[in-house]
Order: structure tokens, then sequence, then C-alpha cells
């Protein structure tokens, strides 16, 4: 499968439709953003790493019953993936207080959640995706009450079983964000799971081992993506 045409350019990504209007190809690029664009850069070979891993976690997801977009990895930075119509909702589930939760209610950093929270954001940049509830979802058109259901049910299991994966490879899933699309009747989770969208503290140390290091300026940025892929992929 080859890329034919740009379809999306994204902060992390770009996608590109194929000969086949049901797959499409995602390339990871090395390209960084955060607070919503306002501060950007680069960070080396992140594109490769994102891949690397997103490409071991989606089939893990899909082997326990997750329906996912990924297809194959077709070369570094290239996922192929089914065709989403995107659903313009982010889920973040969180069992760790951090960043936002953080902010906004109050919770100290690193207080443990007993239960997951699960929220969800309005997919839009122009608004600075605006935190939702079900209500907002389905005022605005974007999905149904069943849908949210189904997003929600999936955004759990997905966190009991990555929060189990990434135990053993001594990492702590903080928080994490997901999309999910439509192909067909069918919804898939889409995009990528990776340093970018996912926190992760190192479970001994509690060092911080992703995105955050480049928010925060905390230095090491490429050296704690390079770890994370070495403890998902258990190689190099
Ligand atoms: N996240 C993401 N994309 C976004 C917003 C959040 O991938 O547009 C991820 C983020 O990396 C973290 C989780 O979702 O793992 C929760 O993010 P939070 O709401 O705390 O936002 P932040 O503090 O990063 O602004």
């Amino acid at each position: 499968m080859k890329k034919e045409r740009l379809l999306h350019e994204g902060k992390a990504k770009k996608v590109f439709l194929t000969e086949d209007a049901n797959f499409v190809i995602q390339e990871f690029k090395d390209d960084a953003t955060a607070f919503n664009n306002k501060k950007k850069g680069s960070i080396v070979n992140k594109g490769v790493v994102n891949n690397a891993i997103s490409c071991k976690l989606f089939p893990y997801l899909q082997e326990n019953g997750v329906p996912t977009h990924f297809v194959e990895k077709l070369s570094d930075r290239d996922m192929l993936c089914k065709y989403l119509d995107i659903i313009k909702i982010e889920v973040v589930v969180r069992n760790v207080a951090a960043g936002s939760l953080v902010r906004r209610y109050g919770f100290s950093e690193g207080a443990v959640l007993d239960d997951p929270i699960i929220e969800l954001y309005l997919k839009d940049d122009d608004l600075d995706d605006p935190l939702m509830n079900e209500h907002h979802a389905i005022a605005l058109g974007l999905a149904s009450y069943s849908e949210i259901e189904i997003l929600q049910a999936y955004a759990a299991r997905i966190n009991s079983l990555l929060k189990e994966f990434f135990a053993q490879r001594k990492l702590r899933l903080v928080d994490f964000k997901l999309e999910f699309g439509r192909h067909g009747e069918e919804i898939l989770l889409g995009d990528e799971i990776s340093p970018d969208t996912c926190r992760f503290w190192d479970l001994d140390t509690g060092e911080k081992m992703d995105k955050d290091r480049f928010r925060f300026d905390l230095g090491g940025v490429e050296d704690a993506y390079a770890e994370v892929r070495h403890r998902v992929l258990g190689e190099d």
C-alpha cells in the first residue's frame, strides 16, 4: 500500500490516503507541540519511537478485545490503518493526579485516584479543547449517548490492559488520551498511544518519562522516549 495524497497534517502526524479508500497511512513526525501549539519544537527520532510503541500497543489491545484502526507497521515512521471518520471527542483516562487535573481541581500531583477518572474533551484547537460532558457532546452532534457509553467502556478496558502492561515494564501509567472513529458500522480506537499522549512515571524513582519533559524543559527528552520504547519492546 502506498501514500497517494495528503489527507490531513496534524501536529505530530501526517495522514495519507492510499489507493484503497478503506485504508490510510499515518506518518509519525518529530515535531512536538505543547499547550495547544503555544510551545513548538522537535524531539529527535520521536516519530520512529512513537510509531514503534504504537505498533506494539495496538495489536496488544486488539488481541484483548479492543477493536483498533491498526493494520500493520509499514516502515520506521509509517503505520497502515483503517480509514476512520474521527469522532471529535478526546477521551482522557486518569489513574494518578497530574496536569490539568491538578490545575483545575487542586489535587496534589501524584495523588492516587481510587477509581480512574474518565473525562471528555471537545477536539477543537480553536476552542482550546474544552472539557465537556456527554450532554455537550450529544448537543454538539458529535456522538449518540450509546456511542459515548461505548467510548467510555473501551477507555476503561484499555486502561486496565495498559496499566498492567506498563506495570510489568516498571512504568506507572498516570494518564492518557484516546481518540476513536467510525469505520463503517464499527467504532475503532484510532490515533496513537505513545509518550506524546500518555504520562508515564518510572515505577521505582517516579521520574517523568513522557512529553512533560518537553513541556516543562526538564531535559533528557529523547532519552526518556527511547527508554519507554526499550521497555515496551523489550529490545535494543
Ligand atoms: N493529552 C493529549 N493531547 C491533548 C491533551 C492531553 O495527548 O490535546 C494527554 C496528555 O499527554 C496527558 C493526558 O492527556 O497524558 C491528560 O492531559 P491533561 O488534561 O492533564 O492536559 P495537560 O496538563 O497536558 O495540558
